[in-house]
């Protein structure tokens, strides 16, 4: 068997290394969610921007689906513009998704001083001459000042639509190319400006377009994981589409993720606005700058799309996501230490508690043997003969009495602390008298041996409330601390018994006093545990269990009361048990016990 130091020395040893484990864990886990945070976000910038990019594509896909509808042929005859126009719209109004976004489309016919409106019958597909809508009134000055330039060079195959945002409408020249085929590397063919086609947009068809698209890429089965807002650029700003009624632009800033909705051709001069946001997705999505397609218009800053997520940004969506992770795992660690910590505490005290029963065991087989050898011998002597004196005879009776006495109470201890153990013993409370209680307990005593010459002082406070209790264990528990005190009451023989009201009469106090050896403090907190014996007590053979505080305590709480020991060594202990006062107007009830 290992010896107690060696098996101390093992026990620090494991609580040391387990406490190393599991500081490690804990560094570890958190430079682990660290690098986890960082990749997290990554990953969640990376998708965010997937989610953007795909948002323009899709948009300008539609956009460039209504554009495709009037391409035209720049080399074709001026009269066949319109009538070739009138068809294609009507061609893509039966097969397009979303014919809707278109609200109306117009001509602008150059040749002043001839030059006029003219607008598409949707019922016959025929152009007719129209004054100039008031919804397009921003665009006149700049189509008539571009219809009045020298024919030049021609853009090359193709052209590029202008997305005027503000009407918002699809804006292009229309050209005629006079001359022979053009062919690559050749100087561009002169260009002549017919007119332009206008498409007015239709409002709402946007705005459901762009609600569709925010709720495609931006939205979880939950709803909207990011806040979505798309925006006019420029001073004056505006808010085109929100994701959520109570979005301002305020409120987005700053965004996680933003850029222009249609992005301006390679090439073009940059803008202000947004720019100064920083990075954005700006320059990810290069448009093609040949063949069909479109452009922001150059007067107006571009619609700018903007994303941040709905739990704040993204650093604090992250960092809240880690510290709920860190929170979750240093959470777990410490259960484990506490879990740790427990088992070896419980271990530690069930084999303290095992070393006890032994020492119980060992310590009451000798107290039981000497009353019943002592009790043997006398009788023997009685049997046989040997004491035929009358005085003789009543002292060996008086001897056998008291060793039966203590043999009695030693088995009385051991049963009720037996019954204390398999179930929660059952009191029947009820209002006791303190001081009877206290008068009967000494009265007891006083015919023991050891009381002789024993000097008990009482001091019972007038007008003292009965207490709250079960009058037979407050009878054992009194029996335990007066028995006590003549047991470990020393040379001076002491003891004084006081009972007062306390907590303002609500409680009763009752203290037992002895002028003893005291109680060392290193026993101090544990002469109210099961067995345990003061080790004084053991030097100087004291009879005794360990059991009597144990029980004592265990009925005082039992009662609602309580019970506490306070001592100077060399100069005494006091024993204070404090129980409920019983109501003013009960009756004590009167006891034999
Ligand atoms: P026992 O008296 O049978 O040993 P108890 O549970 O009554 O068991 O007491 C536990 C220990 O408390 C005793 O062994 C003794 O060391 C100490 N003790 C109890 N009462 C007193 C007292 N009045 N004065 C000094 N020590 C005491």
């Amino acid at each position: 068997m290992a010896s107690p130091a060696k098996g101390a020395f093992l026990q620090i040893g494991l609580v040391a290394a387990l406490t190393v484990v599991l500081v490690l864990l804990a560094v570890l886990q958190y430079h682990w969610s660290l690098e986890i945070s960082r990749a997290e976000r990554t990953r969640i910038e990376a998708s965010l921007n997937t989610s953007v990019n795909q948002f323009r594509q899709e948009f300008y896909r539609e956009l460039t689906q209504v554009s495709t509808a009037f391409h035209s042929d720049p080399t074709a005859e001026p009269d066949d513009f319109w009538s070739s126009y009138a068809e294609r719209y009507q061609a893509w109004t039966r097969t397009a998704a979303r014919p809707d976004l278109v609200a109306n489309v117009f001509v602008w016919q150059a040749g002043a001083p001839n030059s006029r409106m003219l607008q598409l019958r949707t019922e016959d597909g025929k152009f007719e001459p129209v004054d100039w809508p008031a919804s397009l009134a921003s665009l006149r000055g700049r189509v008539e000042d571009e219809s009045r330039q020298p024919p030049g060079p021609g853009p090359g195959p193709g052209g590029a639509w202008t997305l005027e945002e503000r009407i918002p409408a699809l804006v292009r020249p229309i050209y005629n190319i006079s001359g022979p085929r053009w062919r690559r590397g050749e100087p561009p063919p002169r260009r002549v400006v017919l007119g332009f086609a206008i498409v007015e947009l239709n409002r709402t068809a946007l705005d459901r377009l762009l609600a569709e698209l925010a709720q495609r890429y931006f939205a979880g089965p939950d709803g909207f994981i990011y806040n979505v807002l798309v925006e006019s650029g420029g001073p004056e700003g505006g808010v085109i589409y929100r994701s959520d009624p109570q979005l301002t632009a305020a409120s987005m800033t700053p965004p996680d993720a933003h850029a222009a909705l249609v992005p301006a051709a390679e090439g073009a001069p940059p803008r202000g606005g947004r720019g100064g946001r920083g990075g954005g997705n700006r320059g990810a999505f290069p448009p093609r700058t040949r063949g069909a397609f479109i452009v922001p218009s150059a007067a107006e800053e571009p619609w700018q799309l903007l994303a941040r997520h709905k739990g704040g940004s993204l650093e604090s969506v992250v960092a809240a996501d880690r510290r709920r992770n860190l929170l979750l795992s240093f959470g777990v660690l410490l259960l484990l230490a506490v879990s740790m910590a427990l088992i070896i505490v419980s271990t530690q005290r069930a084999r303290r508690l095992a070393r006890l029963q032994m020492e119980f065991v060992a310590g009451v087989s000798h107290e039981l043997r000497t009353p019943v050898a002592v009790i043997c011998s006398a009788a023997d002597n009685l049997a046989e003969g040997f004491v035929g004196a009358k005085d003789q005879v009543k002292e060996y009776g008086a001897l056998i009495r008291n060793e039966g006495r203590r043999l009695a109470g030693m088995i009385e201890q051991i049963l009720r602390f037996a019954a204390g153990q398999s179930r929660a013993a059952h009191y029947e409370l009820g209002p006791v008298a303190a001081e009877e209680a206290i008068g009967r307990v000494l009265a007891s005593i006083s015919a023991l041996p050891e009381a002789e010459g024993f000097t008990v002082e009482r001091e019972i406070e007038p007008g003292l409330p009965a207490v709250e209790a079960d009058a037979a264990a407050l009878t054992h528990c009194l029996e335990n601390l007066i028995l006590n005190a003549l047991k470990y009451g020393g040379e001076q023989r002491w003891m004084r018994v006081r009972a007062g009201k306390a907590n303002g009469g609500s409680r009763v106090r009752i203290s037992v006093e002895d002028r003893g050896a005291g109680i060392d403090p290193a026993d101090l907190p544990h002469i109210f545990e099961p067995f345990y014996r003061g080790k004084s007590a053991q030097a100087a053979q004291i009879h005794g269990t360990g059991l009597g505080l144990s029980l004592a305590r265990e009925i005082a709480e039992g009662m609602g009361g309580r019970l506490d020991a306070s001592s100077e060594l060399g100069r005494g202990s006091t024993f204070t048990l404090e129980l409920p006062a019983a109501a003013a107007d009960a009756e004590p009830l009167r006891q034999t016990a």
